[in-house]
């Protein structure tokens, strides 16, 4: 499918809302549940609502911080912006927010409408992150779980995303009860790209992510071994650094497709810090093409491919 049709697909999606949606496997039912208070009810509605108008939403998660997932949640969703795609990329990670300094919007504040919330735009790309409610950057968040799942629900539910062709959510690290209340509130999810690094005591946390993603339902779209082997910045040669194919192993053992490896390189740092997706900017260079073969995986599975054949 090209942009052109991509669009046009999107566009059709736009006078899909929750009175007027045929789609007989939509768990929107129009009936308040037995258990449920009429707010709760209003408030399901409201979240489907949003929900409907986005085709495709993927989750990226990691068994634990600091392994490159905001990296591959920023990367994936501006490869599929550049491809013509309309994309939301939502930054969820309620402790380490790094997504406003990863794409250069640290100074951006969220405007409020009547409708709802107003996401930043970048490019094809709407951008909303916890990041941009702290007034100072260097301020701790300490919130309590009802509080994160408060906002978090938030986000999805009073976010202007439109109608999007992709949603990306950077999830919290972990298995905890904030990646949870997400997979269950975002209902369905195409499914989840698992971030981890090479080492064996990594590969533990792969084991957890995809036993959750398991209980949860969540189809496991792959594996992403990140920091696999540095690239010498003078000759390009990948040198392993720790010790490699913890995550493909995990994942072959656990019957879950491998996406393949991104070496560790100075230029994913770098533009990470300067704010400009690595992806674009760096284009040219093997890494990105390495991601890119990676995303191209991730956006032809089953669940994702009815928008790109
Ligand atoms: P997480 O979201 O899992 O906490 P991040 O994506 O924020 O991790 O990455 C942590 C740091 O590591 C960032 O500074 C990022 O630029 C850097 N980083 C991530 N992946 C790579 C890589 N393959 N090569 C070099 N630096 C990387």
């Amino acid at each position: 499918m090209d942009v052109k049709e991509a669009k046009t697909g999107a566009d059709s999606a736009k006078s899909k809302t929750c009175d007027t949606c045929g789609d007989s496997s939509c768990s929107a039912t129009k009936q308040q549940k037995k258990d449920e208070s009429t707010e709760e009810y209003a408030a399901r509605i409201r979240l489907l609502s949003r929900l409907c108008r986005i085709n495709h939403k993927i989750v990226v998660l990691s068994g634990k911080g600091g392994v490159g997932k905001s990296t591959v949640a920023v990367n994936l969703a501006m490869s599929l912006a550049l491809s013509g795609k309309r994309v939301g990329l939502l930054d969820v990670d309620i402790h380490g927010p790094s997504i406003p300094t990863m794409l250069g919007l640290e100074n951006k504040t969220i405007e409020g409408t009547a409708g709802g919330l107003l996401p930043v735009e970048l490019e094809n790309m709407k951008v909303m992150s916890i990041g941009f409610l702290l007034q100072n950057q260097d301020d701790a968040i300490i919130w309590r779980g009802p509080m994160k799942m408060g906002v978090i629900k938030q986000f999805l539910t009073d976010v202007e995303w439109g109608d999007l062709d992709y949603l990306i959510v950077d999830a919290p690290p972990g298995t905890g009860d904030e990646p949870l209340s997400l997979c269950q509130l975002i209902d369905p999810l195409d499914g989840a790209v698992i971030v981890t690094t090479p080492q064996r005591v990594a590969a533990v946390d792969v084991r957890k992510s995809i036993s959750f993603c398991r209980q949860v339902h969540v189809p496991v779209l792959g594996v992403i071994e990140n920091m696999s082997g540095f690239v010498c910045p003078k000759c390009g040669e990948i040198t392993q650094i720790l010790p490699a194919g913890g995550g493909r192993k995990m994942a072959t053992d656990m019957k879950v497709p491998f996406l393949g490896a991104i070496p560790m390189d100075p230029g994913i740092a770098k533009s990470g810090d300067e704010g400009r997706a690595f992806i674009q900017h760096y284009a040219s260079s093997p890494t990105a093409k390495l991601m890119q073969e990676i995303i191209n995986q991730i956006t032809a599975t089953d669940k994702t491919k009815k928008l790109n054949s």
